[in-house]
């Protein structure tokens, strides 16, 4: 994994101590030896992750944080905050200007390479979905690009897992006031206490007597509820060596016995914004993905998804010789419908046709709206006399029994439709849609509810 780390501090041989340790591991090092600078850098390079000095003069780091974190072109960059002293006090100011995490000198330079790369880690899924939610709409983006701080934590579901109970309890009160919050005494049933509730964090206590909790950490990551969870570990001085094995299994951060209160509500919050937020991206690419290609109305394949599944399945049966059909459909006297019952009981009729026609073709066929009240149907590996009989069953499915219009209102409608077979390798997607819809012309003007044949 490599990644740009862009280093800030005002002391000149602590850039260099750093420097030495991460292009050893082979990091590209950008350094910074203020806040302002710091800040031009952000502006005009890409950055993965930050290491940024507290003690500095003029601007402090946690001014510099806030301002990163302020700003939407750099809110998503990790910022690691590096402390001299090792006081709380530092580490809340920390996190309350949007600090990702902390490091005390003198370095520890296994922990501070797995924190390092734990959070690129981190990152570049972020960015992946940033990109990805930026190419295909750019008004959602927007709209979730708002910065992690926005997001709203209250009312988020917490697992504490503590063979202690008392421990336990003193965990979960302070965190009460935001989170609801369980506690599991018992970690063998993780399992089962996972299924039954979607949490977004869990604290796992590391001084269980009976159980491994890095085991509890990796069967977490093989559930699908618990692959993206947040685990925080609650880890005693003598756990450090395993805090950085947890770390790299993708333990999100840890907090020391005694238990800072005000350090592990903050630490609890942040791990929960992240996980909302990073949540609210997944959702906005799935989202702006089923918009770009799934018609709304309807829950049937769009035409601009339909155009270009139909160039790929075309291509693929002429290089293997197979035949495809495409049926194009279209509902008689649809205007009528419209103008005698209104737009909206059209709108229920043709989500109930859609559903008709996806009830009648085969697993392997793909329906589509292709616009206003025409659909489309492609069927692979079908000779004329299957495509007209899965044509033939669309058509007496609409005609056979009445539509339901809203409101009670029953609507018999037809529908005609027109099939034509790829029988040569001439066939463009243009030229056989073309021929459908020739057939589907000739099945209106030979009286409308009937399928008809176009041969090449
Ligand atoms: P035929 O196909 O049998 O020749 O007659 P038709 O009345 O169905 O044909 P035409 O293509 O002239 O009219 C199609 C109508 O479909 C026009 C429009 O009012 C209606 N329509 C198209 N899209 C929608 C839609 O999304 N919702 C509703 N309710 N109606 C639609
Ligand atoms: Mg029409
Ligand atoms: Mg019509």
């Amino acid at each position: 994994m490599t990644a740009r780390v862009l280093i800030v501090d005002d002391i000149p041989v602590n850039l260099k101590l750093l420097e030495t340790h991460l292009t050893a591991e082979y990091f590209v090092v950008l350094k910074a030896n203020s806040g302002a600078e710091a800040l031009k850098i952000c502006a005009n390079e890409e950055i993965d992750i930050i290491l940024l000095d507290v003690m500095m003069p003029e601007m402090d780091g946690f001014e510099v944080c806030r301002r990163l974190k302020a700003d939407t072109h750099t809110h998503h960059i990790p910022v690691v905050m590096v402390t001299a002293l090792d006081q709380p006090s530092d580490r809340i100011e920390g996190l309350n200007a949007g600090a990702d995490d902390f490091l005390t000198k003198p370095f520890d330079v296994v922990q501070l390479m797995a924190r390092v790369k734990s959070l690129v880690r981190l990152k570049s899924l972020t960015d992946e979905l940033r990109a990805r939610a930026i190419t295909k709409q750019q008004m959602d983006v927007e709209d979730t690009d708002r910065g992690m701080e926005t997001i709203k934590i209250d009312n988020s579901r917490v697992l504490i897992i503590d063979n202690d109970m008392r421990h336990a309890q003193r965990l979960k009160e302070p965190l009460e006031t935001i989170h609801r919050v369980d506690i599991l005494t018992n970690p063998s049933d993780v399992i089962i206490q996972m299924a039954e509730q979607e949490y977004e964090l869990v604290i796992i206590s590391m001084a269980l007597p009976e159980h491994d909790p890095l085991r509890i950490c990796s069967q977490l990551r093989t559930l699908e509820q618990g692959r993206n969870v947040p685990i925080v570990l609650v880890a005693d001085e003598h756990d450090r060596q395993k805090i950085i094995r947890g770390l790299e299994l993708g333990v999100n951060d840890f907090i020391m016995r005694p238990v800072e209160v005000n350090e592990f509500v903050a630490r609890v919050r942040t791990q929960v914004r992240r996980f909302r937020y990073a949540k609210e991206l997944r959702q906005t690419v799935s989202n702006t993905m089923q918009l770009a290609i799934i018609d709304e109305l309807t829950k049937l394949y769009n035409r601009r998804y339909f155009d270009r599944h139909l160039e790929i399945m075309l291509k693929k049966a002429q290089e293997q010789g197979r035949s495809m059909a495409v049926m194009m459909l279209d509902i008689d006297h649809f205007k009528q419908v419209n103008d005698s019952h209104g737009h909206e009981a059209g709108d229920n009729i043709l989500k109930e046709f859609a559903s008709r026609i996806q009830n009648n073709i085969r697993g392997a066929d793909l329906p589509c709206r292709y616009g206003g009240e025409e659909f489309v149907v492609l069927m692979p590996d079908i000779d004329l006399e299957r495509a007209q009989l899965v044509g033939e069953r669309v058509r007496s499915a609409v005609e056979n029994s009445s539509f339901n219009a809203g409101s009670g209102r029953k609507i018999s409608i037809t529908v005609s439709a027109g099939i034509a077979l790829n029988s040569s390798n001439i066939d463009s997607p243009q030229s056989l849609l073309k021929r459908a819809d020739i057939a589907l012309y000739k099945a209106k003007n030979d009286g409308r509810n009937r399928v008809v044949f176009n041969a090449a």
